[in-house]
C-alpha cells in the first residue's frame, strides 16, 4: 500500500447515486425492469462516465456493460447490477456499481498504485428475463437456446425482441479472458436487519446461500362438499396444512443458525367453496449455506410429507425444483475487507453469510471473489422505501476502495 491509501469522494458518490435515482424515478424508489428504457439510459449513464475512470467499455450481446483499463498491472473486477425490481428501491444494484466506478475513478487515476479496477454492471440480476443471464453469460453458462426461451416475467416479451428493441441484437456476448483479473468484488446493501441491530457499518460476506426449491403436490378425492362424510375424505388440501404445520414444529431441530424456509404458493385445485379439492400443491424454498443441513431438511421433508400423506389418506409427490450450490466467498478478500473496515470503519464489522443470490456467487465459479454489505434502514429491500443512511453509504464506499487497493497492492 502506498503511504496515503486511496480514498473515496463521499460527494461524488451520493451524487451518482441520486442521479441513477432520478433515472426511472418512482416515489423514493426506481422502476427500471431489465431493457427497460430508464434501464438502457442508466447504462448509457455509466458509460459516459467511464473516461473520468480510464476505463473504455461497451454493452454487449446480453447487456452487460464490460469495461476495460488501459493501465498495467494487476486488475480487479468489480460491479453489481443498474436494473431493479418493479417498483422498488434505488440502491439495489446502483451502490454497487457506483462504489466501482468510483474505485476506478481513484486508483485507475493513481500511478502510486500497481493495478486497475474494471468495472461491470451485470444484466438482470433481479431475475426478469431469467437467473443472473447477464454473469452467467460472462462465465459460459448460458446457451443461445437458453435466451431464445427467455421472456419477461411481467410482460411476456421475449428476450430476443428486448435485445432488437434496445439495438443490441448480433453484438457479441463477453466472455471473461480467464486470467486477466484477480478477483471479483461486489458492494451491496445488506436487504436484512444484522448490521442495524448491532450498530456495525460493514458486513464482511462469508458465503452466499443456495436456495433449493420443491413442489409438493397431495392428490386425494374429488368430491361433494355438502354430501361427502368428513371420515369418507380424502382431502389433499387438509393434508397439506398438516404438513406446513409439521415442518414448522420438526424443521428447527434440524436447521442451522441462519437456515430460513418458506412456504410461497399453495394451489387447491379445483379451488371452489363447495368441493372438496382432488389435488393440493405448494412450493416450498430452503436457503442455508451449509449442504449437510441442507440434505437432512430435504430427508425430513420428504419424511414428513409421506407420513402427513399417510395419516390423510392421500398420496403425495415431492419434486426438487432447483439446487443451489452455497457460494463460498475467498478468504483473501474477506481479509482485506475486514482489513479495510478496521482502517476505515473503526472496526465495526462483521462476518456474515448472504441470505439473498447476487452476481459474486456466479463470478465466484471461475475467480475468487469477495463481497460487502452495508446497512439497510429497518432491513428493507425489494420495496421503493428501500434506504441507507448518507453517512454509511459514504463509509461503505471507503471501506470499498480502501479493500480494492489492498487487493491490487498486496
Ligand atoms: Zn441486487
Amino acid at each position: 500500500m502506498p503511504d496515503t491509501p486511496p480514498s473515496a469522494d463521499g460527494a461524488r458518490v451520493l451524487a451518482d447515486l441520486n442521479a441513477l435515482r432520478a433515472i426511472g424515478a418512482y416515489k423514493s424508489g426506481v422502476h427500471k425492469p431489465t431493457f427497460s428504457e430508464p434501464h438502457l439510459r442508466s447504462l448509457q449513464w455509466l458509460l459516459a462516465r467511464l473516461p473520468d475512470a480510464g476505463l473504455t467499455g461497451a454493452i454487449d450481446g446480453i447487456g452487460n456493460v464490460l469495461t476495460r483499463a488501459a493501465k498495467a498491472g494487476p486488475k480487479l473486477l468489480a460491479g453489481s447490477h443498474l436494473e431493479s425490481q418493479n417498483y422498488a428501491g434505488w440502491l439495489d444494484g446502483p451502490l454497487g456499481v457506483v462504489y466501482a466506478l468510483e474505485a476506478a475513478r481513484v486508483i485507475n487515476l493513481d500511478p502510486t498504485i500497481d493495478g486497475a479496477v474494471e468495472v461491470a454492471a451485470w444484466c438482470d440480476e433481479e431475475g426478469h428475463f431469467g437467473q443472473f443471464l447477464g454473469s452467467r453469460s460472462y462465465v459460459g453458462a448460458v446457451t443461445d437456446e437458453e435466451i431464445d426461451a427467455a421472456r419477461d416475467r411481467s410482460s411476456e416479451r421475449s428476450m430476443r425482441q428486448a435485445l432488437q428493441d434496445a439495438g443490441l441484437a448480433g453484438r457479441p456476448r463477453v466472455k471473461a479472458e480467464i486470467g486477466r483479473h484477480i478477483g471479483y468484488i461486489e458492494a451491496h446493501i445488506e436487504q436484512g436487519r444484522v448490521l442495524e441491530r448491532s450498530g456495525l457499518k460493514i458486513g464482511v460476506v462469508t458465503s452466499i446461500v443456495g436456495i433449493w426449491q420443491y413442489r409438493i403436490t397431495f392428490t386425494g378425492e374429488q368430491n361433494h362438499a355438502g354430501t361427502t362424510r368428513m371420515k369418507d375424505r380424502k382431502d389433499p388440501g387438509l393434508a397439506l396444512a398438516r404438513l406446513c404445520v409439521e415442518l414448522d414444529e420438526r424443521f428447527p431441530r434440524a436447521s442451522g443458525p441462519r437456515t430460513v424456509w418458506t412456504t410461497g404458493r399453495i394451489a387447491l385445485d379445483p379451488g371452489a367453496p363447495s368441493i372438496i379439492p382432488g389435488r393440493a400443491e405448494m412450493l416450498f424454498q430452503i436457503r442455508d449455506d451449509n449442504p449437510e443441513v441442507i440434505e437432512n431438511l430435504e430427508r425430513l421433508l420428504r419424511d414428513s410429507a409421506a407420513e402427513v400423506a399417510a395419516r390423510s389418506r392421500c398420496s403425495v409427490e415431492v419434486t426438487r425444483l432447483r439446487s443451489g450450490v452455497p457460494a463460498l466467498m475467498d478468504a483473501g478478500f474477506q481479509d482485506a475487507i475486514e482489513k479495510a473496515s478496521a482502517v476505515v470503519a473503526g472496526g465495526r464489522s462483521t462476518r456474515m453469510p448472504s441470505g439473498a443470490g447476487h452476481d459474486a456467487q456466479i463470478l465466484a465459479t471461475i475467480m475468487p471473489a469477495g463481497m460487502l454489505f452495508v446497512p439497510s434502514i429497518g432491513g428493507i429491500s425489494h420495496h421503493w422505501t428501500e434506504n441507507t443512511a448518507d453517512e454509511d453509504i459514504v463509509t461503505g464506499a471507503q471501506v470499498f476502495v480502501d479493500a480494492c487497493g489492498r487487493l491490487l497492492t498486496q
